[in-house]
């Protein structure tokens, strides 16, 4: 759990972290050690995540002093999460001797995840991603937010379409499990479909084992936010989000992929496994194009 000034609480006692921390939601119930501060990319134009954080990787004393205080305080937690942004760009020096350390003072720990952007799987060779697989790393989240060069270059990813598959094929050869995000209604009114298209095709070379669907919701200060406001970015509406949701499923073609797009966010919460529950989804989302399932309202949506 995290106070308003990013604390981690365990009765009196306070993990350190630098700001606030973000994890993916099934990391809710894992120790969070914040090994680097912010996102070295940090440009993306819909992402307020670590807008006001400088990047900076952690030194060795504050990281040990954080482990410190799980060893004393988090012994029944049995998976770690590195935040922030790209723990996955330390030097391979670095991740090495952390993971090291976690297994010697964290011996409970059986699963270690991180968020991984294209660049810093980039950054790492099949071996050096193998060798922190055997030492514990089970799992990369890495964010696509869409399949569309066109709008990857609108967004300002700083990757394409291309640089992520690629990127994506590297850690399923590493053998670690890859969970993607895509970012439905990224494309604008303008991109919607091809957004969707795209994303779906590309998805489906990247056969990650779990995509995670969340709806885009633009933050005030952020250089789409602004878009919105200054009308140079139309967002689509709810029943466009759905339409795109269908397309997207509709062109995604892998097999035993988890897909989920149950976010506070999205307006029809559904997850199932692609393709065993494939038709059943896009009934679903048939039917609430037909309005015979409510959507989430508006005031109940969130990041
Ligand atoms: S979306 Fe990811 S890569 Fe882009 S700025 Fe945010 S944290 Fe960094």
């Amino acid at each position: 759990m995290l106070d308003k000034d990013g604390f981690g609480l365990f009765g009196d006692a306070i993990m350190n972290y630098d700001g606030n921390i973000i994890r993916p939601p099934s990391e809710a119930d894992s120790i969070i050690l914040q090994v680097t501060v912010g996102c070295s990319h940090n440009h993306c134009t819909f992402c307020g995540a670590y807008k006001d954080k400088q990047f900076r990787i952690r030194s060795d004393e504050e990281i040990a002093e954080n482990i410190s205080f799980a060893t004393r305080y988090c012994t029944r937690q049995r998976k770690v999460f590195l935040a922030d942004g790209d723990a996955l760009i330390l030097s391979q020096k670095r991740l090495t001797s952390l993971f090291h350390q976690i297994r010697t003072e964290l011996p409970q720990v059986r699963r270690i995840s991180l968020y991984g952007n294209a660049k810093a799987i980039r950054s790492k060779s099949l071996e050096q991603l193998q060798e922190l697989k055997d030492l514990g790393l089970d799992r990369i989240y890495m964010g696509l937010e869409s399949g569309d060069d066109e709008v990857l270059t609108r967004v300002r990813k700083g990757e394409t379409a291309a640089s992520m598959i690629s990127a994506a094929q590297k850690v399923a050869q590493a053998g670690i499990f890859l969970s993607v995000t895509v970012l439905l209604g990224l494309g604008g009114r303008e991109l919607s479909l091809q957004h969707a298209r795209q994303s779906g095709r590309v998805l489906s070379k990247m056969a990650p084992r779990q995509i995670a669907a969340l709806t885009l919701m633009p933050l005030a200060g952020t250089r789409l936010g602004n878009q919105v406001e200054n009308g140079t970015f139309l967002l689509p509406d709810a029943l466009s989000m759905l339409k795109e949701l269908k397309e997207m499923v509709n062109f995604i073609n892998c097999d035993k992929v988890q897909f989920m797009a149950n976010h506070a966010s999205n307006y029809l919460p559904i997850s199932g496994r692609l393709g065993r529950d494939k038709d059943a989804i896009l009934t679903t989302i048939d039917q609430a194009m037909g309005g015979k399932i409510a959507l989430t309202p508006e005031f109940y949506r969130a990041l």
